[in-house]
């Protein structure tokens, strides 16, 4: 809940804005705001304040409890013009609140924390816990020092970091992405970054307590140096499910319990099987055979160990494996050209990408963006499959990859050979790219108002023969036509011809838009028609966008209506 208080009537004002635009997430606070910033502070998560920000400050002064519990607050100030972040920039989410009533109000919003003004990620909001120098090393990032980057067991994609933490420089400021305890040479200035990266499998007679288990996962983690930050969950055996004692674990250490099959977990090859489980159980190994199963290609890090209860036999064991670091392929499509067609959450997958691969060109348009000793792998024209598989294969070997593409990545684009290469075993997210036909259709005007098809006139993948029968199709069913790789100067005669084809059930005069290079500084666009197109002006940088029936010539733009009945 976010309180809302004020003073003044400029003040109310804001208020009823803001509880306008967020009706479920606001609760206004009248009365005296002495009281109602107090009731505010000790009710909601976060504060907006229309008063003076030194009012604020004495007035919760006297409140402040610590930095994890204290409630995000921002203040605005009369004349709206200013949206401060004042408390709890990270942990109470200010600084991204006064972005919001910033956009709410149309003010600027005033953010002091270090690390958002300098536009980069503190270390606390990587979202994977950190151990060691964090202000030390925070402030080499800020301060924009070269901060050196060590992946000891690989390279866990990593979340998006500063663009001067790379494995390239040389610096004795240093981020380690590491599950051990102590890294080798923990000097001053160094910081570990705990990836999620190991397993505890753990096995354990009925009525095992949980202190025992967590004793004894302690105990293993210790003695071979790893850190508990870096647990990503528990595993065991299906019987052992509802085992309270190893749920509980699970739960204080805040981490999912995995369970198997015992016939899943009596396949995988162990160091130490023995006789008791497959008994018990029906596997001979629960501890070990589980780590390893929820750490597929892993290694065992601690083999089993048992517990040391105080009397009668062991009740609990564990073994520790290390996950294979997973792959990240992301497919990023760049937009048509324009750098502001490039959106927010492309921008951060190429920062985040360890490893590009793309065509040259593309990677020629994003180039500024990455951050230094990112690895680029572009190829020349052609060489499609071998760019897919690259990009998987890097995925695969624990790299963060971003596979790029004009437009969208995924029309006439390297999405699909790149997919179907790809296994269970990397992750894949995709960022939708404005895709050449909509940064062309919003140049001409309204052409997609109805239904609409891309065809793409490259014979060079499709016989001609079934792109033909394709147009067709769409001629007859009255479909509004792009068209991709529309002419090359090989490929001259397939535009006129597929012209010719719609020509057979649409009028002549029909409007057709010609955008070359869309969004890019040599764009060039023209409304013409079917029967006055010159095709000597389309090129393979071209779309060719022709209208259905309805489409109509206004103002020098292309409009298709709607013709839904309310317009009839
Ligand atoms: N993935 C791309 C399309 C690749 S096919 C996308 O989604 O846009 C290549 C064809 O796209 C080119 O031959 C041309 O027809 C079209 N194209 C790509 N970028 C263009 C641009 N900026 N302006 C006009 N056409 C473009």
């Amino acid at each position: 809940m976010i309180g809302l208080i004020s003073a003044t009537s400029a003040g109310q004002r804001g208020c009823e804005h803001l509880a306008a635009a967020w009706p479920d997430e606001v609760r206004v606070y009248d009365g005296p705001v002495r009281e109602a910033v107090g009731r505010a502070f000790a009710e909601c998560e976060q504060l907006v304040c229309f008063l003076a920000t030194g009012a604020v400050v004495r007035l919760i002064a006297p409140l402040l409890r610590g930095k994890d519990t204290d409630p995000g607050v921002v203040t605005v100030d009369e004349t709206h013009q200013h949206a401060i972040a004042l408390l709890g920039g990270h942990g109470g989410g200010a600084n991204e609140l006064a972005q919001r009533v910033a956009d709410a109000l149309g003010c600027r919003p005033v953010i002091s924390t270090a690390t958002d003004a300098a536009g980069v990620p503190g270390l606390d909001m990587l979202g994977w816990p950190v151990d060691g120098a964090v202000a030390a090393v925070s402030r080499a990032i800020l301060d924009g020092d070269p901060v050196h980057l060590d992946t000891p067991h690989g390279v866990h994609p990593l979340p998006a970091l500063p663009p001067n933490v790379t494995a390239a420089t040389d610096s004795d400021v240093s981020l380690i992405v590491t599950d051990r305890v102590a890294a080798a040479d923990t000097a001053a200035r160094t910081v570990l970054l705990r990836p999620p990266s190991l397993v505890v499998g753990v096995g354990g007679s009925r009525g095992v307590p949980a202190d025992e288990v967590l004793t004894l996962i302690g105990s293993a983690l210790a003695d071979a140096g790893l850190s508990p930050r870096s647990v990503a969950a528990l595993a065991t055996v299906d019987a052992k499910a509802d085992e309270a004692g190893i749920v509980e674990a699970a739960e204080r250490l805040g981490v999912p319990l995995l369970t198997y099959t015992a016939d899943r977990l009596a396949g995988i090859d162990v160091p130490n099987p023995s006789d008791a489980p497959l008994a018990a159980v029906g596997t001979p190994s629960v501890a070990e055979a589980a780590a390893l199963a929820a750490a597929p290609g892993g290694e065992l890090l601690v083999p089993k160990r048992k517990s040391a209860p105080q009397e009668g036999p062991a009740m609990a064991t564990a073994a520790v494996a290390r996950r294979r670091p997973r792959g990240r392929l992301s497919v990023v499509g760049l937009g048509p050209g324009a750098r502001d067609l490039l959106t927010p959450r492309a921008r951060e997958e190429l920062r985040r990408a360890s490893v590009i691969v793309g065509l040259d060109q593309y990677v020629d348009q994003i180039r500024d963006l990455l951050r230094p000793g990112t690895r680029i792998l572009e190829s020349g024209l052609g060489a499609e499959e071998e760019r897919a598989r690259t990009a998987v294969e890097q995925a695969r070997a624990g790299h963060a990859v971003a596979l790029i593409g004009s437009g969208d990545a995924g029309v006439y684009a390297m999405a699909s050979p790149a997919l179907a290469e790809a296994a269970d075993d990397i992750d894949v997210v995709g960022v939708p790219g404005v895709t050449a036909a909509l940064a062309a259709a919003a140049i001409l005007g309204a052409p997609l108002g109805h239904d609409h098809v891309s065809i793409s006139l490259s014979d060079l993948h499709t016989p001609w023969d079934v792109i033909e029968r394709r147009v067709r199709a769409a001629a007859e069913s009255d479909l509004i036509v792009t068209f991709y790789n529309p002419r090359s100067r090989g490929r001259d005669w397939q535009l006129p011809k597929a012209l010719s084809l719609l020509a057979e059930h649409r009028e002549p005069g029909t409007p057709v838009g010609v955008v070359h290079a869309a969004s890019r500084p040599d764009e060039r666009s023209e409304v013409t028609t079917i029967a006055a197109l010159d095709v000597t002006t389309v090129d393979m940088v071209t779309v060719v966008t022709v209208g259905n029936t309805a489409t109509r010539n206004v103002a020098g733009r292309m409009v298709t209506p709607r013709g839904y009945r309310w317009q009839a």
